[in-house]
């Protein structure tokens, strides 16, 4: 799911391109894509977009009249910029921003469809598709503690709460995590000081820097690859793959319809979070380290962590 680092490059690529550029038209391929119904699709016409801003993962367009077009991309939309007028690709078009200079193509690739666009007038219908988590960029240490502390989760969870902290998903999750040197399971009223400060660095280092980093790969070009999997990631998406602060194999937990990636010695204190799949083959003998995996892994052909 494109988080706050995509978001933001998806911005910086459309506010040249469409910022103060009337819409011609709004096309729409899918039905279900656009989820209101207060405002028809065809109110947007004419109107000038006079602002772009991440809400949460969502990117809102701004356009005269107080309208608002809210795009949540959710796991597999993506955005492309074609020239004015292009057809929307088949199965996997969704929509079609139509402007003078070029054409805002919504996509999104595989069969659910969770992708959605909502159109309202004012603010406060806007206000109401916010699921209000902070900004932890523009946001003061002690806020930032109060709302990771609100409930007792694990960091992982809290972290990627849309209501408590906006913008962080699984994959910068995972990164800020192996940065702060936290172990995702932790439970965020065990945190110290010391360990909350280091989390808020980390999400500060790992956003800002990611967006820095994006937007330097990306320079003046519409960005087409936009992936939860970067090179360059510390723990996301390797699983298996080498620590590059120790060399450790990174490590996967998988649970419910999430994952986390750490990397024991760094994270953990080299102790082994439970995996359901690894831990009902191995019934109660479960490692408690990572030289008692990696034999018991030797001892079961197959078994794999996961
Ligand atoms: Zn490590």
């Amino acid at each position: 799911m494109p988080e706050l680092p995509d978001i933001e490059l998806y911005l910086g690529a459309l506010r040249p391109r469409v910022l103060q550029q009337p819409l011609a038209r709004l096309r729409l391929a899918s039905a279900f894509f656009l989820r209101s119904v207060a405002v028809a699709p065809a109110a947007l016409e004419g109107h000038h977009v006079i602002g772009l801003r991440r809400m949460g993962k969502r990117i809102v367009l701004a356009f005269e009249g107080d309208l608002f077009a809210v795009l949540h991309l959710m796991i597999a939309g993506r955005l492309r910029w074609l020239k004015a007028g292009a057809p929307i690709p088949g199965r996997i078009g969704l929509a079609a921003f139509d402007f003078p200079n070029g054409s805002l193509i919504v996509t999104e690739s595989g069969s659910r469809k969770r992708a959605s666009l909502h159109i309202v007038h004012g603010v406060e219908a806007l206000a109401a598709l916010d699921p209000g988590g902070l900004e932890v960029l523009d946001t003061p240490f002690e806020s930032f503690v109060d709302a990771i502390r609100r409930e007792n989760h694990t960091i992982k969870r809290a972290l990627t709460d849309p209501h408590l902290l906006s913008g962080i998903g699984n994959a910068y999750s995972d990164e800020i995590l192996h940065t702060a040197r936290l172990s995702p399971m932790a439970l965020t009223h065990a945190l110290t000081d010391e360990q909350l400060r280091a989390l808020h660095d980390a999400c500060v280092a790992v956003l800002s820097g990611w967006s820095d980093r994006l937007r330097e790969e990306t320079g003046d070009a519409f960005p087409e690859t936009v992936t939860a999997f970067r090179k360059g990631m510390s723990v996301h998406g390797r699983h298996g793959q080498p620590c590059p602060r120790c060399g450790a194999p990174v490590q996967r937990i998988v649970y419910a319809s999430n994952e986390a990636n750490y990397c024991a010695p760094c994270q953990t204190g080299g102790r082994l979070l439970a995996d359901r799949a690894l831990s009902r083959l191995l019934r109660n003998d479960w490692p408690k380290t990572l030289d008692e995996l990696e034999r018991r892994k030797a001892e079961y052909p197959g078994g794999r962590s996961r």
